[in-house]
């Protein structure tokens, strides 16, 4: 049987639309082979939907392809280029460790990037190897599942290869490649590195290509680099939001990790927050806070004033017609977050109406939260099934003050209470990716090759609004750690 036989049968169905634009936005690619790739895990469902075969997918053949040391059928390898502000730093960037296959036209016409992840060295690599370690990898499969199991808009995991071969962090640790799939790549850095360093023609072919990509609807719009514009602020108003609502830190909200299509992307750092805290950070990086949880609606915001920048030359031939648009689009986004958070927050609560008070009612809950360090996502779980006996936040005279403002809101609206805790229970998941399990899996997988402790855990994260009793011992908080959790940037 021939390789391309084989190839196809896998169900390989690439396009290479991002490879059409001008030369400028990559650098094609040679393959970086690796020593002895070994399947680590693997995502039968998003394989399925993808319409890829897994059965030819996890044998040599297919792993081959996994690991990076054979083109599938229609790639065309690329390295993306991008630009990008870190910790508010500008700087050219570009797909250091990354490999662009192609996109994977799907069986429902759905176009997605097939990207591996520490493929190998780049012309974009700096001073770097090119490669990722099998911890971080898994943690971006770990984290990004249960994302999507939280049903918030993310780039997907198909799958970890683990490389055979070592990496030289401060330790030697296993080298690995994820396959990452993803709406797109293009990220608010993409633009600002096509205004930088590219001609008006270049930029507005990457704006066209946005537009038609993720936004077709406004391809008819009496200004489509308008409409985008809109349409991003849109899109991350209701991701951060949704972020905010589930309690993930992002942990590097640099614009290059800030995409286009609105899906949350490049989880290094990242976590899930414990006891409320706004200022809570984990990456060990971001000593100023400057990503902590309460920053992130700010930081979206400054991001997105980076895109509109990027969009200037395009949205009016008379430049102060075209800023003032610009300026208009972004300061429509605190209150487009606002009201997302808000309604989000409603939801949690059981509240169907809305009134003016609702805000205060909320605010007032999350001060009380944050004064007794009360655990965000089970605080809310408890007030879903009214096991309110186990938190000491629930004996304080402020709670009890704010219950009975609580009950008077809820006897205001007409749905039923069912119907009330129904919805608690859609919008408050059982489980979180906790920092503690998450850690207690990469270091049974990493540390001794036991996948099962992950395996268990990305089963209990699939559908966490279920609310099935095997979830219950993953809802439960670690013994109080001597030191607070810190996270490192995924390399
Ligand atoms: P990230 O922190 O993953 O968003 O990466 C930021 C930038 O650093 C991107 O341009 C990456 O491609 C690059 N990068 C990260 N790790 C490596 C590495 N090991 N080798 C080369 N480039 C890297
Ligand atoms: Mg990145």
């Amino acid at each position: 049987m021939s390789n391309s036989k084989e190839m196809k049968e896998i169900g390989w169905n690439l396009d290479n639309s991002y490879a059409h634009l001008p030369e400028l936005f990559f650098n094609s690619l040679a393959l970086n082979p690796v020593h002895s790739p070994e399947l680590i895990i693997f995502n039968n469902e998003l394989a399925a939907e993808l319409g890829l075969d897994a059965k030819e997918l996890i044998n040599d053949n297919g792993v081959a392809i996994l690991a990076g040391n054979k083109s599938p059928e229609g790639a065309f390898p690329i390295a993306q280029a991008y630009a990008g502000h870190q910790f508010g730093n500008f700087t050219m960037l570009g797909d250091g460790r990354a490999l662009l296959f192609g996109e994977q036209i799907t069986p429902y016409g759905d176009r997605v990037d097939i990207q591996l992840k520490g493929s190998g060295k780049t012309p974009f690599s700096r001073g770097g190897d090119g490669r990722a370690a099998l911890g971080p990898m898994l943690r971006e499969y770990i984290i990004s599942e249960a994302m999507h199991g939280l049903g918030i808009p993310t780039t997907r995991s198909l799958a970890v290869v683990a490389t055979g071969e070592a990496v030289i962090r401060e330790t030697e640790l296993p080298g690995a490649i994820l396959t990452r799939v993803a709406e797109s790549h293009l990220r608010v850095g993409t633009f600002q590195y096509a205004a930088n360093w590219g001609s008006k023609e270049e930029l507005q072919a990457l704006a066209d290509y946005a537009v038609k990509r993720h936004y077709p609807e406004m391809e008819m719009t009496p200004n489509p680099y308008l409409s985008l514009l809109q349409g991003v602020i849109k899109r991350q108003a209701v991701l951060v939001a949704q972020w905010q609502l589930v309690g993930f830190i992002h942990g590097v909200m640099n614009t290059d990790n800030m995409t286009i299509s609105g899906e949350t992307i490049d989880y290094g750092p990242c976590a899930f927050m414990d006891k409320y805290d706004p200022k809570t950070v984990f990456s060990s990086i971001d000593i100023q806070g400057r990503y902590a949880y309460g920053n992130q609606p700010g930081i979206a915001g400054w991001n997105l004033a980076r895109f509109a920048e990027t969009l200037i030359p395009l949205l009016d031939e008379d430049d102060d017609k075209a800023l003032q648009l610009a300026q208009d689009a972004v300061s429509q986004f605190p209150e487009l977050y606002r009201a997302n958070w808000l309604s989000g927050m409603r939801a949690k609560l059981g509240i169907f109406n809305e009134e003016k008070e609702d805000k205060a009612l909320v605010e007032e809950l999350l001060s009380i939260m944050e004064k007794y360090r009360a655990d965000f996502t089970n605080t809310f779980l408890a007030l879903t099934f009214d096991s309110h006996k186990e938190f000491e936040l629930f004996g304080t005279p402020e709670f009890i003050q704010w219950q009975e403002k609580y009950k008077e809101r809820l006897s205001r609206q007409e749905e039923s209470e069912d119907a009330s805790k129904e919805m608690m229970q859609n919008s408050n998941p059982a489980v979180i990716p906790r920092n503690h399990r998450v850690e207690e899996a990469l270091e049974a997988a990493v540390n001794d090759r036991d996948y099962s402790v992950m395996e268990k855990l990305l089963d209990v994260l699939e559908n966490p609004y279920e609310h099935a009793e095997e979830q219950a011992e993953y809802a439960k908080l670690p013994a109080e750690a001597d030191r607070p959790y810190q996270t490192f940037c995924g390399t």
